[in-house]
């Protein structure tokens, strides 16, 4: 295709605004897809991201459209991860494409992720085109809206086309906006071939499918290419777009996107950002930019009954073929036995792994609690990171510990503003900013991803009855007095529910837990203390009072087939608890504990 006809782009979006409705729309209105194969949200196609409504990988779709001027152009729409935890893969997606249709739903206004994801794109220097959507909604309050994105965002916004993705209203506005004002691609048809991979995934049928940008030159089925930061060389078996369904093709061409797949074994060979070129004609340089997705939240996932362990093994192995950014090494525990301690990208990345190990698979899990990447600097001046609060060296030895801290931006109506900054105050936040534009507020703050990886989405939640969003970048790592608190339960370190706590806070959240699991734990014939310490120092202690439990006592009498019921009954429940020493804590115990706030 010639470089005039062809438009790339991404939909840029707060959760909710329509970004995904938008796109159906637009396949569906330039009959990329037939009418009768039509369904809701085709380009969000694996099972959580349609039930949670986010997407979790770029996907992509080619929509050929014929424009008012009389020719056909080709559309292609990247559509981008919509959660932070996949920062580092929107910014490379984005880079694939040269403009941006900013959707902001018209009865809400710019909100927290709005902002995040607009800025990426200015970043990207797209051109920007801004779409409010919604206008059919009684509430649409498109001339504020129009004003807040010029104040807020800073872009010009008096030529906002106005939709309505669900009715229909006002696509084809969208499609003469993208091909008249967004720029066509640059590019080289006769330099060596440069093409950006985008994104890839794993597919039972063909193996590993990369999507690509080509920047210059062209590729070919055939072609025998090489990756030049990985370094791996392969030969291109299939060469394609989507349509959103496969489509061959022979060539892709500078500013063209579409996937290809060459026998690659697994998706870890295949690394977002990387350069894609000719294994013989190499292009002289790589794309700037590129460094590997690093897991920043860790956290143990153990079976909930330990037969189940290899099990958990092979789920977590097939999951990660298919997850370059899904990190796992094996992992043992005094309190859960076997399990792997893996590293995520964030909260929700942790979520969604976690869930698909329990539906895809039907394992049962136990996941401890989600620790951030701590820099360990010993007195010999060596650093090390610590994914682990149980490989805490020796305190004696060490000189300082660093954290990471995130920028989180919050936007609120100003009735919630006092319940916010108390909460980010509590969290150890420092304000950077805060400005106010209409009714609504917003904040940024400096904050310990420590304090953010708990519950503080939940709690930012309640107490705005869901009126806040949120995002947040990681900013870098800070010095701060930090200890490993642990956790004694007569008088045994409890490893599953140590945690690396703040110094000012380890008193409450020792307290907190202590209180918590004295009415978790049940009673047993002798007295069992429960402690938190740091170091060898106690600083919370709380003791649960023996108890003589004899469940058949109660039934007097002859009734044995109640009495064997019962007896059954404690069996069943015996085999979810965990012999802890000479104490039995239950499983829930462990869930519920780690839930703290
Ligand atoms: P996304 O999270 O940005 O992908 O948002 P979705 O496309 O999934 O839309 C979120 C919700 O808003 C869905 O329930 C849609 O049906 C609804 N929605 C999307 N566009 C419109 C619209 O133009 N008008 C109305 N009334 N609802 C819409
Ligand atoms: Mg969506």
């Amino acid at each position: 295709t010639e470089l005039s006809k062809i438009r790339n782009f991404s939909i840029v979006a707060h959760i909710d605004h329509g970004k995904s409705t938008l796109a159906d729309r637009l396949i569906q209105m330039t009959g990329t897809v037939a009418e009768r194969d039509m369904q809701e949200q085709l380009l969000d196609s694996m099972d959580i991201e349609r039930e949670r409504g986010i997407t979790i990988k770029a996907n992509t779709v080619r929509i050929e459209y014929p424009a008012q001027d009389g020719q056909t152009y080709v559309l292609n729409l990247i559509d981008t991860p919509g959660h932070v935890d996949f920062g580092y893969e929107v910014s490379r997606s984005m880079r694939a494409v040269e403009g941006s249709l900013l959707v902001v739903d018209a009865s809400q206004g710019v909100e927290a992720q709005t902002l995040a994801n607009v800025y990426q794109a200015i970043e990207a220097d797209h051109e920007i085109v801004p779409v409010l959507n919604k206008v059919d909604l009684p509430a649409a309050e498109p001339d504020r809206v129009r004003e807040q994105i010029e104040d807020v965002i800073g872009i010009e916004a008096h030529d906002a086309v106005e939709i309505s993705a669900k009715t229909g209203l006002g696509i084809p506005d969208v499609l003469e906006a993208i091909v008249q004002r967004l720029p066509a691609p640059k590019g080289d048809r006769d330099a060596p071939l440069k093409a950006m991979l985008v994104d890839s995934y794993y597919d039972a049928y063909l193996g590993v499918v990369v999507i690509i940008r080509v920047i210059d030159g062209v590729i070919r089925k055939g072609d025998r290419i090489r990756m030049m930061r990985t370094g791996g060389t392969y030969g291109i078996d299939r060469l394609g777009v989507f349509k959103p369904a496969m489509q061959n093709i022979a060539e892709l061409g500078p500013g063209e996107i579409g996937f290809l797949t060459a026998s690659i074994k697994q998706v870890r060979d295949t690394r977002v950002g990387d350069t894609i070129t000719h294994e013989k004609k190499q292009c002289a340089t790589p794309l700037p930019g590129f460094k590997p997705a690093q897991p920043v939240v860790f956290c143990g996932l153990f079976p909930v009954d330990s037969s189940e362990f290899e099990d958990l093994r092979t789920a977590i192995e097939k999951l990660a073929l298919n997850d370059a950014s899904f990190s796992y090494e094996m992992e043992t525990s005094a309190a859960l036995g076997f399990g792997f301690r893996c590293g995520f990208l964030g909260l929700l990345h942790l979520e969604v792994i976690r869930d698909r190990i329990e539906r895809e698979y039907d394992i049962e899990l136990i996941t401890t609690a989600p620790s951030v990447v701590y820099h360990i600097y010993t007195r010999d001046g060596a650093m090390s990171e610590l994914h682990n609060p149980a490989d805490m060296p020796d305190p004696a030895t060490i000189d300082h510990i660093e954290e990471p801290r995130i920028k989180a931006t919050i936007l609120v109506p100003d009735e919630y503003l006092g319940d916010v900054l108390k909460l980010c105050q509590d969290r150890r936040g420092i304000q950077l900013d805060l400005t106010y534009a209409g009714s609504r507020a917003m904040a940024v703050y400096d904050l310990p991803l420590n304090e953010v990886v708990f519950d503080f989405y939940d709690r930012l939640k309640s107490v705005t009855k869901g009126y806040a969003s949120f995002d947040y970048q990681l900013e870098g790592y800070r010095q701060d007095t930090l200890v490993k608190m642990q956790v004694l339960v007569n008088d045994e370190p409890v490893d599953a529910l140590s945690m690396m706590v703040h110094r000012d806070r380890a008193e409450t959240r020792g307290r907190a837990m202590c209180e918590k699991l004295k009415e978790l734990i049940p009673r047993h014939m002798f007295k069992i203390p429960i402690q938190a310490a740091i170091g060898g120092r106690v600083i919370a202690r709380e003791t649960l009072s023996a108890m003589r439990k004899d469940v058949t006592a109660k039934c007097y009498g002859g009734d044995a087939t109640r009495k064997r019921k019962l007896l059954d009954k404690q069996k069943a429940g015996k085999k979810k608890m965990r012999q802890f020493g000479k104490v039995e804590i239950p499983q829930q115990a462990f869930i519920s504990a780690l839930k703290m706030d």
